[in-house]
């Protein structure tokens, strides 16, 4: 038996920037049950950082870890973790309303510019006519997943901590002050603390663990890739979103990618795409703009997992000692992990509470088992 100080479960990003900050006060192991970190959602993202996603408890948590994405800590990455790329939010004539109402919200998190039609036009030139109204920010980050995630684990290794993949948990035990954990093929650790960060699949680690569950909503999304009309200079393109959550799209790798923004609930999977939100994904691209999506390159889907209030869960259960739940990043799962790892710091290792503008009892997993009580 392996026996650490903390025990993770899931090494997706949440599981990962949680072990790198814990890996300075105790030994953390991670426990992923694929062979390679980040296989489900945190490898399947638009890996954003904006503030056009989720409400003000979410803009607050991705403007506290936007420091870390700009300046990380020394030795975490030799390659940026992200670069710039503005999200532009186009409306029509119609939603001009709705564009002035999310100016006012967002404008409290981030420097936005007020686009007319020629301003939309010149940003993002292959959006149709009826595109009049925009609103820009220019300090968006497309994010490296590849690299926050590897920065992380690089961290939690060089502090002594350890990764084990092909690992997948399928037993649960709480034995004296220990939680031991046994994986299919046999292997088991024990620890104190056990930090449930499974993803989509963070119920039912907590079923296994005898824990009440919070109902959590493992969500699909569709990602396509297809060819630019030709002559088209993606150079500078920035990733453009309707107003309602219909569709996004943005340069990607010589090609163009775009989602229908689907939220189909899934049981926890390897999500596949489906052929109807593919189709969907394509009809609403030649709807706003006047790319004719004649061959799809690559198709992808992920979960986003939600909790009943779409806010993120973190803190330890009321109804079990020790086990800490990590779950419920929704949509903004990259873009909120510096902060959210640095909130784990604080209620795992004591340090200090890291922003003041997000209260502790948002995250604590007890507002949802209150309200199942
Ligand atoms: C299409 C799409 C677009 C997105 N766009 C953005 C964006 O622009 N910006 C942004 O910030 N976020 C975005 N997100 C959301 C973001 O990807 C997620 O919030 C984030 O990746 C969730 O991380 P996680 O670590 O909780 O989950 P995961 O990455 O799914 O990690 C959970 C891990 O737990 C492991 N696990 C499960 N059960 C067990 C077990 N029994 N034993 C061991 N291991 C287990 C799984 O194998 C998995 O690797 C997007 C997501 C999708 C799908």
């Amino acid at each position: 038996m392996s026996a650490s100080d903390i025990l993770v479960i899931g090494g997706g990003i949440a599981g990962l920037s949680a072990a790198a900050a814990l890996s300075k006060h105790a030994r953390v192991t991670v426990l992923e049950a694929e062979e390679q970190v980040g296989f489900h959602s945190s490898g399947r993202s638009a890996t954003m950082l904006h503030y056009f996603l989720g409400d003000r408890l979410v803009r607050a948590l991705t403007l506290a870890g936007r420091a870390f994405v700009e300046n990380p800590p020394a030795g975490f990455t030799e390659v940026p973790l992200g670069h710039a790329m503005p999200v532009l939010i186009h409306g029509r004539e119609d939603e001009r309303d709705a564009l002035d109402a999310l100016e006012i919200e967002i404008r409290q998190f981030a420097d936005l510019d007020r686009l007319d039609a020629t301003g939309v036009h010149e940003l993002f030139p292959l959006l149709k006519e009826d595109a009049v109204h925009g609103l820009v920010d220019r300090g968006a980050i497309r994010l490296d997943a590849h690299a926050l995630l590897q920065g992380n684990l690089r961290q939690v290794r060089s502090r002594g901590g350890e990764l084990h993949t092909g690992t997948r948990i399928s037993r649960i035990e709480r034995t004296g002050n220990n939680w031991t954990v046994t994986s299919e093929t046999g292997d088991v650790f024990s620890s104190p603390i056990l930090i449930n960060a499974a993803g989509s699949w963070a119920d039912h680690i907590a079923s296994l663990a005898g824990v009440q569950p919070l109902r959590l909503e493992p969500k699909r999304r569709t990602i396509i890739t297809f060819d630019a009309p030709p002559g088209t200079n993606l150079e500078g393109l920035p990733f453009a979103k309707t107003i309602p959550d219909e569709l996004y799209f943005a340069p990607e790798s010589g090609r163009l990618f775009a989602s229908p923004m689907d939220e189909v609930p899934s049981d926890p999977c390897d999500a596949q795409p489906d052929e109807y939100e593919i189709a969907l994904a394509a009809h609403r691209m030649e709807e706003r703009t006047t790319v004719k999506v004649r061959q799809i390159h690559s198709k992808w889907a992920g979960l986003r997992t939600f909790t009943p209030d779409r806010h993120p869960a973190a803190g330890f259960a009321p109804d079990a000692e020790g086990f800490f739940w990590l779950a419920g990043q929704g949509g903004f799962g990259l873009q909120t992990s510096p902060a959210m790892a640095a909130i784990v710091e604080s209620l795992i290792a004591g340090t200090a509470w890291p922003i003041t503008d997000v209260a502790r009892e948002d995250l604590l997993p007890d507002r949802f088992l209150r309200q199942a009580a």
